[in-house]
């Protein structure tokens, strides 16, 4: 399933091979293929060339087969390598159905399944790259195919033997073209050379934080067609950190550990781990650590470890902004890295530089030392992955369920959340008849969830609540930050009811086969209008279709007939009656109609509300944005700087400024003498003439958005009545910090913080002095926080009284004096109970404070959202605050008279 000029291309390259002579040399190798060796600096091998030298490869050995299984996000190839003996090939569906019943080893024996583990050969899927701008090893990859394709030494022949390598050549393709496309094209340019915006179109980096959510087509993809689908007993992820720390990460992680992975694969990760350390120190490779930087909380970025695998993950140093080029320490002749010997990193790197081939050899090493290892102990490794099933299967330390009850505030929402876990392959029951559990009673209907499964585990981590433990670099000290976020209770992050229930109870339960939508039948189409309540996220994407139809949308400005205020009145035409019908059923959104137009002042939503979103280049949560408008086909557009030449209000009703957004990034934006005018004008800055226009937009009656750290900007921009209510974090330090800092254009990094990484010592040193007092700590590394709404505020309609926020590293403000500005507090954090999952310290400063806030300036409106309502589309309960605004924003106020008409 190649493109016309792929297949031409490896015809042509079967012409050449059908010239060369017969046998060993009739397979290229990547030097021959691509004219240049492999890890030459500066070179880098395209993607679908990548791509053509397997299936060239494919084609010529019996040992490897090559297929396309996807489309990307932007349309290119996703591809897949299954590399093994010929005789395990051969018999690869067999495998595979050992690997499944080894995974749901319900009414298996022990002796049975030590049987199948002898039988079976342990399967080691590969992440090749995932990050685009972690160059190597997708270069790697090329030496360590070519030699399980050619090699007959009895290192590589144990690996065929003795096991199947899935080899996914990378995550993110589009990235790949992107980042390595523009690296040719600046070549001998004054351009910057690292592709300047995001390498994946909505998520960048974060295309590795998407493993829960599963919102991304290259996630989904892996999940459905390789994970799930093979079930391997161990993946490997392939990083690259920054050129700073050690030479290459590999296991043991450090802590925390999220107690519902199962021990052996934590074992199983160190055991992994060491042999790949021990293989580079044999081969004199120095600066290898491990227990350092990375820790195992997050499921964001380990599915692998809910089901039944250890996660390997190696990061090696890259060449951080030379790309391709060889790093060298800024201070000439000091070695990079740490230079003192620890137990977990017992060889310092001695040089002052690093190059492409040195990243890709260590690449090489450490994947066949990994996969050398499964192969030698298969036999255990498929035991082991039957032990963890089968413990899951069998788990009795409470919760025994999970109980989703039938009746919830959105049924959208809690289909959302079962197809989530669905996708995950968690098991689902339905009951039949009402029943009673924890000593509550439940309708017929509801939802159970068992914990006694053999993905129990992943059931279990995403509906508990997070309890993050207290990690302190020095006892009294200040915190020793998490590599990611801390909470993700889905329930919470959804908005949907969840009871975990401790002791075993009995239910008529049948097993859900295929989630489906939770459809409530319309009503016949009624004389005046469809009503439909503000509680569920999911009308927005009706709300979307009915402006696209140019239909009118009325929302009820207060509660009327025992309905909540923001009710939606739509007015019952020839027009508006299959689209409602339809969302009905697709949505599950419960609609009523009513033969009399309700007598309640309101608001006629703008038709056609235009949304301009400011994503600057390289703005991850500006990417998460752009994926959230387009699922609920919100009319919008990226701003750009050409738009300031006119009258932003033409083109605008709304512009979202999101996290990340600071005024410096508005005005200066990407430098014209480094990026290229044809590509990248969009994203230069608009000056001090455009941060007034902006200003000037909203006075005269436009609606501004701004979340997270760009609340800041929107003070700054109106001189908003509002104050920091929050002490600084504490400076956030590690390979996740650093690594994020330099690949966001424009950041600043901390370099003292930085150059500290060359001795622990130092390292806590410049800790000790700049956390003067840790007692005055306020923390929060990404948790989910309980506000209080007031649901007469439009931006809170439909929400509950109280529900969690996602809080990552944000702020909450106070009110200060303000004249002409007319200011209105939509959420607040609660006195008491405000963590309701992950990490929180200094509580204290959060009570009473503002979160949510509307104003009015001169005509127009804002609203800033001081905690992250939207971080990576995960807290989906929230996303109402936004929908919510940006409708309400360009409305019109009406009469009871007027509504409808
Ligand atoms: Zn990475």
């Amino acid at each position: 399933m190649y493109s016309r000029a792929v297949r031409a291309l490896i015809a042509s390259c079967l012409v050449i091979l059908v010239a060369a002579p017969a046998r060993a040399q009739a397979v290229p190798t990547p030097e021959q293929f691509f004219g240049f060796k492999i890890g030459t600096d500066g070179e880098l091998a395209r993607y679908p060339k990548i791509l053509e030298y397997f299936a060239a490869l494919a084609k010529q050995t019996d040992r490897v087969k090559f297929e396309v299984i996807g489309k990307t996000t932007m349309g290119n190839d996703y591809a897949l390598l299954r590399i093994s003996s010929p005789q395990n090939l051969a018999k690869f569906d067999r495998l595979v159905e050992i690997n499944r019943r080894l995974a749901d080893p319900r009414g298996l024996s022990d002796a049975e399944a030590q049987k199948l583990a002898a039988e079976g050969k342990p399967f080691y899927l590969v992440y090749a790259t995932i990050h685009s701008t972690e160059v190597s090893n997708g270069q790697a990859i090329l030496h360590i195919v070519h030699r399980l394709a050619t090699e007959s030494s009895p290192f590589i022949r144990e690996i065929l033997d003795n096991s199947v390598i899935l080899m996914v050549p990378s995550q993110n393709p589009d990235g790949q073209h992107l980042v390595i496309d523009h690296w040719y094209k600046t070549k001998g340019t004054n351009n910057a050379r690292v592709y300047p915006d995001l390498y994946h179109k909505y998520v960048g980096h974060d295309d590795n934080r998407d493993w829960f959510m599963f919102t991304q087509k290259e996630t989904r993809m892996n999940i459905e067609l390789v994970q799930n689908r093979y079930k391997p007993i161990i993946s490997h992820d392939m990083h690259q950190q920054g050129p700073n720390g050690s030479r290459i990460f590999v296991p043991p992680f450090t802590d925390p550990f999220d107690v519902n992975i199962h021990p052996l694969l934590a074992l199983g990760q160190a055991t992994v781990g060491q042999a790949m350390a021990s293989a580079l120190i044999g081969e004199g490779k120095e600066g290898v650590a491990w227990l350092e930087g990375y820790d195992m909380w997050t499921p964001a970025r380990q599915y692998m470890v809910y089901h039944g695998q250890p996660r390997i993950l190696t990061e090696i140093a890259s060449s951080g902004g030379n790309l391709a080029d060889p790093f060298t320490n800024p201070q000439k002749g000091r070695p990079l890295g740490p230079q003192e010997s620890r137990w977990n990193f017992p060889v310092p790197y001695s040089k002052d530089t690093w190059t492409l081939g040195q990243q890709v050899d260590y690449g090489v090493t450490a994947a066949l030392a990994g996969m050398s290892h499964v192969a030698k102990y298969g036999r255990e490794w498929l035991y082991n992955f039957y032990r963890v099933h089968r413990d899951w299967a069998s788990y009795d330390k409470g919760p025994f369920a999970f109980v989703v009850p039938a009746t919830q505030r959105d049924q959208f929402a809690t289909y959302e959340m079962l197809e989530i876990l669905e996708f995950a392959d968690v098991e689902i029951h339905r009951a039949t008849a009402p029943f009673s559990a924890g000593g509550k009673p439940y309708p017929a209907g509801s939802y159970v969830i068992k914990t006694a499964q053999p993905y129990g585990a992943f059931a279990k981590t995403m509906l508990e609540k997070q309890v993050y433990p207290d990690l302190r670099l020095f006892p009294g000290g200040p915190p020793e930050p998490p590599y990611d976020v801390t909470g993700h209770t889905l329930w919470m992050l959804m908005g949907v009811t969840v009871d975990p229930v401790e002791k075993a109870f009995d239910a008529p339960l049948e097993l859900v086969k295929a989630v489906t939508p939770i459809a409530t039948p319309a009503p016949a189409r009624p004389k005046a209008a469809y009503l439909i309540g503000p509680e569920s996220y999911g009308v927005f994407k009706l709300v979307a279709e009915l402006q696209k139809a140019n239909v009118p949308v009325f929302r009820a400005g207060s509660a009327f007939d025992g309905r909540p205020a923001g009710t939606f009145v739509i007015p019952s035409t020839a027009a508006s009656q299959p689209i409602v019908e339809k969302a009905a059923a697709s949505l599950g959104l419960v609609v009523s109609g009513t033969d009399q137009m309700p007598a309640v002042d309101g608001f006629k939503l703008k038709p056609g509300t235009k949304v301009g979103l400011w994503k600057g280049a390289g703005n991850m949560p500006g990417g998460w944005l752009l994926w959230l408008l387009e699922q609920y086909g919100v009319n919008h557009e990226i701003v750009k700087s050409q738009d300031f030449a006119g009258d932003l209000s033409q083109k605008y009703d709304v512009i979202l400024l999101p996290s990340g957004t600071s005024k410096t990034r508005i005005v200066s934006g990407l430098d014209p003498k480094r990026n290229d005018a044809a590509e990248w004008s969009w994203a230069y800055g608009v000056g001090d003439a455009g941060w007034a226009k902006l200003k000037t937009f909203v006075q005269n009656g436009g609606t501004l958005l701004a979340i997270g750290s760009a609340v800041e900007t929107a003070r700054e921009l109106l001189d908003l009545p509002i104050e920091k209510a929050l002490p600084e974090a504490p400076p956030r330090f590690g390979p996740g910090a650093t690594r994020a800092e330099e690949s966001v254009p424009g950041a600043t990094v901390d370099r003292a913080l930085r150059d500290a990484f060359s001795s622990p010592a130092r390292l806590m040193q410049t800790l000790r002095d700049r956390v003067a007092d840790p007692t005055s700590l306020f923390y929060c590394p990404g948790s989910l926080l309980q506000n209080e709404f007031d649901t007469s505020n439009p931006v809170a309609w439909g929400m509950p009284e109280a529900w969690p926020v996602f809080f990552e590293t944000d702020q909450a403000y106070r009110l200060r004096p303000g004249f002409g500005i007319e200011t209105k507090v939509v959420s607040r954090y609660p006195r008491d109970h405000i963590l309701q999952s992950g990490w929180l310290l200094g509580e204290e400063y959060l009570k009473d404070q503002a979160n949510v806030l509307s104003f009015r300036v001169g005509k127009g409106y804002v609203v800033t959202y001081g905690s992250q309502v939207d971080f990576r589309t995960q807290p989906r309960a929230t996303f109402r605050l936004i929908f919510n605004a940006l409708f309400h924003g360009p409305s019109t106020p009406v009469t009871a008279a007027q509504m409808g008409r």
